[in-house]
C-alpha cells in the first residue's frame, strides 16, 4: 500500500507532474497569454494589463519572436514574463522523443538568446503531451506548465461569452490559458480562420471579472515567489 501511495506521490509531483495552478495565500489569479507575440494582439493584450496594473505570463513562439523583436522587448519592458511555446505551433506528440527535445531545446536557445535571460516553463501547444514528450521536455530543463480554466478564445465568439467562459472555475492560484496570437499546427494544419474579436478587450473584460472577485491577475513568476507550483498528471494527443 505505502509503496503504491508513494507512486502516486511522485507521479503527481516529480516525474509526470505537469504545473497546472499555484497553491497561494494571496489574492493572484495567473494570466498567461500564448501564441504570441503578435502585432496586433499583443500591443492591445499589454495595454490592457498596464491600464490596470496587472502583470501576466507569454509563451511565445519563438518563429514569431524572431519577426518581432520589439514586441518581445516591450514586453519584458513592461514587466511581464516570457515563456516558451515552441519554434513554431506543431503538435509535439507528433514527433518521436529526439525530435521533440532537438525542438525544444533549440527554441528554447533561440529565446534566451534574444532574452539574454534564462527561461523556466514551456507549455506544449494544444496542451498536447504524452509521457515520452514530457520526458524530452524534461530533459531540456524546461518545465511543463498547463492550465485551469480558459477562454476558448481560439474562437471567433463575442467578448463577454469568451470572459464568462474564463471565469467559470475561476479561483485564487488558477492558470488562465488565453491568447495574444493565433496559432496553427504547419504540419496539420486545421484552416480555421484567425479570430477577429479584441483581445485587449478580452483581457479587460476579464481583470474587471477578477477585481469584482477580489483576485489581481499576476504572471506565473510572480505567483510563484509567495506560492508554490501544484503539478498533476495531464497527458492528451
Ligand atoms: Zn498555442
Amino acid at each position: 500500500m505505502r509503496s503504491v501511495l508513494r507512486a502516486a506521490v511522485r507521479a503527481g509531483t516529480t516525474w509526470a507532474g505537469s504545473v497546472r495552478a499555484v497553491r497561494t495565500e494571496e489574492a493572484h489569479a495567473v494570466l498567461t497569454f500564448d501564441d504570441g507575440p503578435d502585432p496586433v494582439g499583443t500591443e492591445r493584450v499589454l495595454s490592457a494589463l498596464a491600464a490596470r496594473g496587472a502583470s501576466a505570463t507569454f509563451f511565445v513562439l519563438t518563429e514569431r519572436v524572431g519577426k518581432y523583436r520589439t514586441l518581445l522587448a516591450e514586453t519584458v519592458a513592461e514587466g511581464h514574463e516570457i515563456a516558451l511555446h515552441g519554434l513554431d505551433h506543431s503538435r509535439l506528440t507528433r514527433f518521436g522523443a529526439r525530435e521533440v527535445g532537438t525542438r525544444v531545446a533549440t527554441a528554447r536557445r533561440v529565446l534566451e538568446d534574444a532574452l539574454g535571460t534564462p527561461v523556466r516553463w514551456f507549455r506544449p501547444p494544444y496542451g498536447a503531451q504524452t509521457p515520452t514528450t514530457w520526458r524530452a521536455v524534461r530533459r531540456t530543463g524546461l518545465e511543463p506548465v498547463l492550465w485551469g480554466p480558459t477562454a476558448w478564445d481560439w474562437l471567433d465568439e463575442p467578448v463577454p461569452v469568451l470572459a464568462a467562459r474564463a471565469m467559470e472555475g475561476m479561483k485564487r492560484g488558477a492558470i488562465l490559458l488565453a491568447h495574444d496570437g493565433y496559432g496553427d499546427d504547419p504540419g496539420d494544419p486545421s484552416g480555421a480562420p484567425a479570430p477577429t474579436f479584441d483581445r485587449g478587450a478580452l483581457a479587460s473584460a476579464v481583470l474587471d471579472a477578477l477585481a469584482e472577485r477580489g483576485l489581481r491577475g499576476v504572471s506565473l513568476e510572480a505567483a510563484m515567489r509567495t506560492g508554490t507550483a501544484e503539478r498533476w498528471a495531464w497527458f492528451r494527443r
